[in-house]
């Protein structure tokens, strides 16, 4: 009877050292296509110079922007002042959306840091208030919150994100009169070396335009220049979609059905109620060529430094190799 208990007992313990060898090779990438860290170019406080300076730009470089609107500043119709205002009208921010870029909360009257309100209401007021008037005014469901002044305690992160994926994190602040290109190359190089997913915190764009804007339109061109040579190893995207993939990766698992040396089915699991509908990117760290199908479909396997990448949506998946 020990002896059979022995047996069983050494042959679960193989069975699960070769699930386990066998399994390991599969998992998450942090980030989308397996790239180094990520990257968002976030304009804040929505002034004219991000449509007539910033637009161009990002479409020729092709780069989505995430931009933060106070509820507040939005030039209103029929108020317009003889000489055009300073920020964007709600016609105007309905460009942005047209070319995919993001338009986040930055609050309803950037009165204050929320850290200095006089009340939790009110720090509840300037967050949730805004939610319904972009509903309103541009159709749409806002994603991701901006701190007024980058102030912010976990008590107010808790109430950002009863609404929201989440608010701007690690910010990297350009412009001013001293930003220089080897400044934003500082940022990037120490983004990729933490494997960050960061904010690149914008105001205005040119002299005249938002609050400290950058030295020239030239070195604003420049810094979007340097980003695209970097496209390869940064994920640069809106901080909505980094923030989705972020809340399904951190929630999610990969539960291996069964496995034969030629065959795995496995499930993409989330345990978060409300996971967003999207695809993560997935490693298989083994050296042959692989395919996989989801849902009946193949889907794109991609070969990178010896593994191969391809991203599935929640649910079940089968991997041939
Ligand atoms: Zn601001």
């Amino acid at each position: 009877m020990s002896r059979l208990r022995t047996l069983c007992f050494i042959s679960a313990a193989f069975f699960l050292l070769i699930r386990g060898i066998s399994a390991a090779p599969l998992q998450i990438c942090k980030f989308k296509d397996g790239k180094q860290a990520a990257v968002s170019l976030t304009f804040d406080d929505g002034t004219r110079d991000h449509l007539t300076h910033a637009l161009p730009l990002l479409k020729q470089y092709g780069f989505k922007g995430t931009f933060y609107i106070i509820i507040n500043r939005v030039r209103q119709p029929g108020k317009a002042p003889r000489k055009p205002s300073r920020y964007l009208s709600w016609d105007e921010l309905k460009l942005f959306l047209a070319e995919g870029h993001e338009i986040g909360n930055h609050s309803m009257t950037h009165r204050c840091q929320l850290t200095k309100e006089k009340s939790m209401d009110d720090v509840r007021r300037e967050i949730n208030d805004p939610i319904p008037v972009f509903r309103e005014k541009l159709g749409i469901d806002v994603k991701t919150f901006c701190y007024p002044g980058c102030a912010n305690t976990p008590e107010i992160e808790k109430i950002v994100k009863e609404h929201h994926l989440g608010a701007s994190r690690s910010r990297y602040a350009c412009g001013g009169p001293k930003f220089t290109l080897e400044q934003w190359k500082r940022y990037m190089e120490t983004i990729l070396s933490n494997g960050e997913d960061a904010a690149m915190m914008i105001h205005g764009i040119v002299p005249g335009g938002g609050w400290s804007p950058f030295p020239s339109l030239e070195l604003f061109e420049e810094c979007l220049k340097d980003l695209k040579q970097r496209e390869a190893v940064l994920w640069i995207d809106t901080c909505a979609h980094v923030f989705a993939y972020k809340l399904l990766r951190d929630s999610s698992v990969i539960e291996i059905r069964s496995e034969t040396p030629r065959r795995i089915t496995a499930e993409l699991r989330s345990s978060c109620e409300k996971a967003p509908d999207i695809p993560l990117t997935l490693r298989y760290n083994g050296p042959e060529r692989i395919t996989v199908t989801q849902n009946g479909r193949p889907i794109p396997v991609e070969r990178k430094n010896g593994t191969s990448l391809f991203a599935v949506f929640p649910g079940e998946f089968i991997l041939q190799r």
